[in-house]
């Protein structure tokens, strides 16, 4: 078994202490990962403060080159990255792949961000006291920036803070969650490679309790992005101080069948956005709103379409589904299960755990309050009821305390731009599933979903600080 090294000021550095990282779906051990420390976080900021004056100085098309040849490497190593994810996550190789050719893309855009940093000039004669001046703002970037990232998508979500921090010209310290430490290892080889200055990027695995705290608290970190569950957002955004904070959070998404010329590729399509990589995604759709006169069939539809999803081995081509990331997780998903059903709810498929794996399982109607339907699952467990009238639906999707997207399925022009307005959410998807996401679009919820926005050209900005400059002529 490999001891694997930190990232650190353009070494790589030994740990003092180890944890095992083992395969969520064999249970095999994969590597042995240092627990980082103190003095490793201080060595990674500290070289993250120096590197940061470097980073500043370089060309937007310099910082665009660095980020142009990463999505290159990536493209060069998409299947050695893919297997990473389907050994460290248990991702499926056919979802792996997939999550890597949005990465080449992600940092794609970043590449063309970097060339397209703006200010804007302000008309100060606007005021009596402002004529003869000339005013304009720049975009300069904030110095550190500290990126905790979660398990579930660990190189397109580590690239959404890697691309847009350094097309901005910021530093960064990375921690990636515990249980995919070898995707960050693998993003920081292939930076190197890039030719990325040494110490901008800067990679500490371990504990979140441990480095979270050291990393959150420190001075000269200047942002946090944190991409992760609302109870460890909640408290990071507690003990930032006047840090800039952005949050993307967790979320039971919803989608509205109100209405469609074909129903099957509607319950094809919640289907897969219910049970792709094992529900283990920020929108995936975990609560479904059908009209009433046609919930019978698509119940029937999307039972259907669940039976021929194929579980096993993360490593083989046909696999659709495999193990979640603990075997705890799978055990808490049973546990919802059985409370549901205990409530009178319909186990319409699933319903089955083996070890570290849960059966993809549909529950038919159930009262909203249910913990299958009111808390973020994060499994593949999704609740499908009817409704009767469409304000009642609107209602239902509301009555959440998260809000990242929501999906409409509907004909009526009126009733999607109905749910444009009343739905309580940071994106609303007409005619799609709420799991629809591409990368440079503007991404982040409301309410418990989080603050702040995703999405290459938004996160720029939130990496960046506007610098206003008036001129006397
Ligand atoms: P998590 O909150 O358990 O961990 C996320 C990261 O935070 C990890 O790196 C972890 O080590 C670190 N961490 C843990 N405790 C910490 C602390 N006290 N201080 C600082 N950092 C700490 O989340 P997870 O299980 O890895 O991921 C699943 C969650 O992420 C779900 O809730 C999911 O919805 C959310 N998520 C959101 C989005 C989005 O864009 N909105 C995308 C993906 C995942």
């Amino acid at each position: 078994m490999t001891t694997k090294q930190m990232y650190i000021g353009g070494q790589w550095v030994e740990g003092k202490r180890h944890y095992e990282l083992r395969s969520p779906y064999s249970g095999v051990s994969i590597a042995r990962i240092p627990l980082a420390d103190e003095d490793d976080v201080e060595a990674a900021l500290s070289s993250a403060a120096q590197a940061a004056r470097t980073m500043r100085g370089l060309t937007s098309l310099q910082r665009s080159t660095i980020l142009e040849k990463v999505s290159q490497l990536f493209q060069e190593r998409l299947e050695d990255c893919a297997r990473i994810l389907a050994d460290e996550a248990a991702k499926p190789l056919k979802a792996a792949r997939a999550e890597i050719a949005r990465t080449i893309e992600t940092y794609k855009f970043a590449a063309e961000e970097a060339k397209r940093i703006h200010g804007e000039t302000v008309p100060l004669d606007a005021a009596k006291s402002g004529a003869g001046r000339f005013g304009y703002t720049k975009r300069e970037p904030l110095g550190v920036i500290a990126a905790i990232t979660p398990f579930n998508f660990p190189f397109n979500l580590t690239a959404h803070k890697l691309g847009p921090a350094f097309a901005a010209g910021n530093a960064v310290v990375l921690k990636p969650a515990s249980q995919t430490p070898l995707s960050a290892m693998m993003t920081a080889k292939l930076f190197e490679e890039a030719g990325l200055p040494a110490g901008a990027l800067n990679v500490v695995t371990g504990s979140g309790g441990v480095i979270g705290d050291l990393l959150v608290k420190d001075s000269r970190v200047k942002m946090i992005t944190f991409t992760g569950s609302a109870e460890v957002g909640l408290g990071i955004k507690e003990k930032a101080g006047l840090k800039r904070v952005t949050l993307e959070l967790g979320s039971n998404s919803a989608v509205i069948v109100d209405s469609a010329e074909e129903l099957a590729p509607v319950a094809a399509r919640c289907v897969e956005g219910s049970f792709n990589f094992a529900g283990q995604v920020c929108i995936s759709v975990q609560r479904v709103y059908v009209q009433r006169q046609l919930f019978d069939e698509f119940l029937r539809l999307m039972k259907e379409k669940a039976a021929a999803l194929v579980s096993g081995d993360p490593h083989s081509e046909e696999t659709d589904i495999s193990a979640l990331i603990h075997e705890r997780e799978a055990e808490r998903i049973e546990r919802w299960v059985t409370e549901a059903a205990q409530a009178g709810a319909e186990i319409a498929c699933g319903g089955k755990r083996e070890g570290g794996f849960f059966h993809p399982t549909i529950i038919a109607g159930g009262d909203p309050k249910l913990t299958v339907s009111c808390s973020e699952a994060f499994g593949p467990i999704v609740n499908v009821n009817a409704y009767d009238t469409w304000d009642e639906a609107i209602e239902l999707v509301n009555d959440s305390d998260y809000g990242l997207q929501a999906g409409v399925y509907t004909t009526s022009i009126k009733k999607a731009f109905d749910a444009i307005e009343r739905l309580e959410v940071g994106g609303v998807i007409i005619n799609d599933i709420p799991s629809f996401r591409v990368d440079q679009m503007p991404y982040g919820g409301v309410k418990n979903s989080g603050i702040g926005k995703e999405g290459i050209k938004y996160s720029t900005e939130e990496m960046s600080e506007i610098k206003f400059v008036s001129f006397q002529l």
